[in-house]
């Protein structure tokens, strides 16, 4: 494949210096292909090309409904290539192409969705005195930055770029340094459709370029999903030039089981929460409480559908992909390693060897019972196909453990009973609670984000419109 080049200000940036970085398919550990390694100048480069893109006539003049009509036209595009960005999806990710083409579908939708809010986005008119005409104007919040990490691009990419697109701004999207090729496909569309400079796109290290965005004092907006301590260093950096952030910072989302709970339904939707995408996914399921009465027959059921599950690269039709890379493999490597004594390995828990694809990073899916819900494997997210198991023995026990850990971004509660079903979701501090279900990452329209160290603000859903607007008192004395 050939290399992948920047977009700023309507041009294609390769790489001057020789600077390139090569992208691995995790599947088989082979090269892709190779980005730009980007650096300061090009941050700079972007950022001032924002600015004269978000005042210029050519994008002013697209009205609201003619955004939407370009989001609208954006998802029928986004349909037409569903093959090949799946391809791409799973080239880059390593994900199976049933998941992968689950991905292209909801970035589609999230681009009908904010198409269908372009022109609906408005202010209000508020009574002070007769002849005072006060009102609220909505206006962009200017150049918006969108810092994408490697485990969903594509639709990370589109639920906030739709928003912020719908809402009249402009756009800056670093791709993570793993996975650009279908924020690439796209950068190609917007580039034949939008004036110059609305949509750009960098890549190159987050620690470089990206640091050099999140600093930036020309960006109005960051929108970052990614993980706590960088989300910590990109508001800090948005602090210093007193710019609002949207962080999304994964969790440690628990399934909370009841003895009346229809297992037969849990099961199924419990495993999927934890082995989508490796378990490389904000909202998994990575936590399993579970009430003791219940707790064998449940483990039980758990560990012979792991053991029925496939790891292998996509090309296999496998149930579990590989791990993105290298360091995040031996990362989960190393916690396995070290859980023995803390606990007892229920299934899985090593490397896995696949034949023919031997420099991939497969994981075993794994589930551990601890005995203290303190124990770091419950307590941190592990990003991995792993799940963490403890027991409880009451309603108001599973309560302080769901709420027991520093995040709180998604839980499941499953129980027949509307009663315990409602008073736990209602004490749970989670952004979504699900009943008798468990969406990971939820749909389109629900909103999604986090209380405590899951990240500040909401996305999807019609409220994520709010993180890129402006609002602006007008008030009008009359007098004759
Ligand atoms: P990071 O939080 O470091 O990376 C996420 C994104 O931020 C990537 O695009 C990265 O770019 C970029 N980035 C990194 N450093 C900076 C910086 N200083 N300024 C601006 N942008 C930056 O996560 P990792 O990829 O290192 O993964 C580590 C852990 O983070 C995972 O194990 C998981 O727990 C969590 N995580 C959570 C995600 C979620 O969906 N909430 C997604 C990904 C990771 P680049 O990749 O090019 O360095």
């Amino acid at each position: 494949m050939e290399n992948i080049q920047m977009l700023i200000d309507g041009q294609w940036v390769g790489s001057e210096q020789e600077q390139w970085i090569d992208v691995i398919n995790p599947a088989s550990g082979e090269l892709i292909t190779q980005i730009v390694r980007g650096n300061e100048k090009h941050a700079d480069d972007a950022v001032q090309a924002a600015r004269k893109a978000l005042k210029s006539k050519e994008w002013k003049s697209f009205k609201p409904f003619e955004r939407g009509q370009f989001l609208q036209e954006t998802a029928r595009y986004i349909r037409a290539n569903a093959e090949e960005l799946a391809k791409l999806e799973s080239i880059d990710i390593g994900k199976p192409s049933a998941q992968a083409k689950g991905d292209i579908e909801a970035a589609a939708r999230y681009f009908e969705f904010y198409a269908g809010l372009a022109d609906k986005v408005f202010g209000d008119s508020i009574p002070i005195e007769e002849d005072l005409l006060n009102v609220t104007v909505i206006e962009p919040i200017g150049v918006t930055l969108h810092i994408v990490p490697w485990n969903y691009p594509i639709q990370i990419t589109a639920r906030s770029v739709a928003a912020a697109i719908a809402t009249g701004n402009v756009v800056i999207v670093k791709s993570s340094e793993d996975t650009p090729l279908t924020t690439n496909f796209l950068a190609k569309w917007f580039h034949e459709k939008l004036p110059k400079g609305v949509f750009q796109h960098l890549t190159g290290y987050g620690a470089e370029i990206g640091s050099a965005l999140t600093s930036h004092s020309g960006v109005n907006q960051i929108t970052f999903t990614g993980s706590v301590p960088t989300g910590i260093a990109v508001m800090k950096s948005a602090a210093n030039n007193v710019v609002p952030v949207t962080l999304e910072l994964g969790g440690k989302s628990p399934n909370v089981v009841f003895k009346d709970a229809d297992l037969e339904r849990a099961v199924p939707v419990i495993v999927n929460s934890i082995v989508q995408n490796a378990g490389q996914t904000c909202s998994a399921g990575s936590r399993l409480l579970v009430e003791e009465t219940i707790a064998d027959e449940l483990l039980e059921k758990l560990v012979v559908k792991f053991k029925t599950l496939k790891v292998g690269p996509p090309a296999n039709n496998a149930d579990v992909g590989p791990i993105i890379n290298e360091k995040q493999y031996k990362q989960i490597l190393e916690i396995l390693g070290s859980i023995e004594e803390q606990a007892k390995v229920l299934v899985g828990g090593e490397a896995v060897q696949v034949e023919g694809y031997e420099n991939g990073f497969y994981i075993s899916p794994t589930i551990i019972e601890a005995s203290d819900h303190n124990n770091s494997f419950v307590q941190e997210e592990i990003f991995g196909p792993v799940l963490s198991v403890v027991r409880f023995s009451d309603v108001e026990e599973a309560i302080e453990l769901a709420n027991a850990t520093e995040y709180g971004l998604v839980a499941g509660v499953w129980s027949k009973d509307i009663d315990v079903a409602h008073y736990v979701a209602s004490r749970i501090d989670s952004g979504q609670v699900f009943v008798n279900s468990y969406g990971a990452a939820g749909g389109v329209q629900m909103p999604f984000g986090g209380y405590k160290k899951s990240g500040i603000g909401r996305e999807k859903s019609h409220l994520a419109v709010q993180n890129y607007i402006q609002i602006k008192n007008i008030a009008i004395q009359v007098q004759l």
